[in-house]
């Protein structure tokens, strides 16, 4: 199937032409038509199924088809998000799809200067995208204003949620025209009970839509656990990053202070490192990522916060340093591989203490994570008395360690990995 069936106009098919995009998602496929139409969407996609695009382009095609009123260009059309880099990367992609369109765009958000914003909020704005605090302020100065919006987009509403955006969404809500009055699109990787409330709000009739999400279906991620005594993890990660010659990772941690370290650490190994977390300036952030996308940087370390919505085509490996204390952000962070139909790795480096994590996430996936114990970093047996890997994981040849040998016996209830993946060189496939 192609672009041109979705009945969308001749500018956007050559922006998308020129993106080099041949055929739409599947996200793209049902959202594109249904907005078309000025319909209310609930759709469940995530990052990496092209959903930006699912709401970009009928966004551009429906504003450039009804003309904006002669003199002050009023916002039509609004896209909240839950993070700046989000925020950024969606007005990046209102600006190159809608490049052969009369219409202008601007993103704002906080952490940076707001009189820039100002200015160009006076010049006229069709399509603002914008973090909810940001936007309030604006609001309250009143140098924005959001009683022409025809078109509401809610992105990563569960995230906003997740964030406590709740009142400030509440309060963004109240500055909009009647509900009757415009178009709204809810986007959304989960569907909590919170995010069917806001639905049941503020959509009208919404058409559903659900695409399959990418770490039950798409088999583009291969998945990993590597069980390793906590204070090795560093050890590891660079071992890994320099014997397999990885050129650009993303490296998860919980806490801005371990992301910090993290770096600094890598660093000092000689893989180029940067943190990526609230706590940054915008200017760091931004220089940070610019870095990384253009492989002056090796290693990103980021906290979920900070790495939502980060949009790095053909990113081929993502490091869980430490699981997530909420599975769905397992789901989240290794949506950053294996994007828009490439393969990717995604890597957890797991200790004791994490175990209980791991299980709530293999509980959502609703599969088990092979478990692959690498040579020379079994984790200790004392530790490892609650077993998060069965046996046959060579540790004797890893240097003596009797008591996984021992374990090895302990084996004989749990199924074997009997099909290690390719290229797992000197790895042994063990699973639980
Ligand atoms: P998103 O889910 O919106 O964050 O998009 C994920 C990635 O897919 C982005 O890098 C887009 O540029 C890319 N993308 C979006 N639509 C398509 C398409 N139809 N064909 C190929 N890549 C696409």
């Amino acid at each position: 199937m192609s672009f041109d069936t979705l009945g969308l106009s001749a500018g956007l098919l050559r922006a998308i032409s020129e993106q080099g995009y041949t055929e739409p998602t599947p996200v793209q496929r049902r959202a594109i038509p249904v907005i078309l139409d000025g319909k209310d969407i609930l759709a469940g996609a995530q990052t990496g199924t092209g959903k930006t695009a699912g709401f970009t382009l009928p966004l551009l095609q429906r504003l450039s088809a009804s003309p904006t009123k002669k003199g002050r260009r009023p916002v039509r059309a609004l896209v909240l998000t839950p993070t700046r880099e989000l925020a950024a990367q969606v007005e990046d992609s209102v600006k190159t799809y809608g490049r052969h369109l009369p219409l202008q765009s601007a993103v704002i958000f906080g952490g940076v200067k707001i009189n820039p914003q100002i200015e160009k909020l006076r010049r006229g704005v069709d399509i603002l995208v914008a973090t909810p605090g940001r936007l309030l302020d604006h609001a309250g100065q009143r140098t924005v204003d959001l009683s022409q919006v025809e078109i509401l987009v809610l992105d990563e509403a569960d995230r906003m949620l997740d964030m406590g955006f709740i009142h400030d969404i509440r309060r963004v809500l109240a500055l909009l025209p009647g509900n009757g009055a415009r178009q709204n699109l809810l986007f959304s990787a989960t569907f909590s009970s919170e995010i069917k409330q806001l639905a049941d709000r503020l959509l009208n009739r919404p058409v559903l839509i659900e695409v399959a999400r990418r770490n039950t279906t798409a088999e583009l991620i291969q998945q990993v656990v590597h069980p390793v005594d906590k204070r090795r993890k560093r050890e590891l990660l660079s071992h890994l990053i320099g014997s397999r010659n990885w050129r650009q990772v993303l490296v998860f941690t919980r806490t801005k202070h371990a992301a910090n370290r993290l770096a600094q650490q890598l660093d000092k190994d000689g893989l180029s490192a940067a943190a990526i977390h609230g706590n940054k300036s915008q200017g760091a952030r931004t220089r940070a990522l610019a870095g990384f996308k253009s492989g002056k940087l090796r290693v990103l370390v980021a906290t979920d916060i900070a790495a939502r919505g980060l949009d790095i085509d053909q990113l081929p490996h993502v490091v869980n340093y430490e699981l997530p204390n909420v599975p769905e952000d397992y789901v989240h962070r290794i949506g950053r591989t294996g994007r828009a139909g490439n393969e990717g790795e995604a890597m957890s480096l797991v200790c004791v203490d994490e175990h209980k994590l791991l299980r709530d996430i293999e509980r959502l996936l609703k599969r088990e994570i092979p478990k692959v114990v690498l040579e020379g970093y079994a984790p200790d047996p004392a530790i490892r008395a609650e077993p998060i890997q069965n046996g046959r994981n060579g540790a004797g040849r890893s240097g003596g360690h009797k008591h996984v040998r021992r374990k090895s016996s302990d084996s004989r209830s749990q199924p074997q990995h009997r099909h290690p993946r390719p290229g797992q060189g000197r790895k042994r496939a063990v699973q639980a």
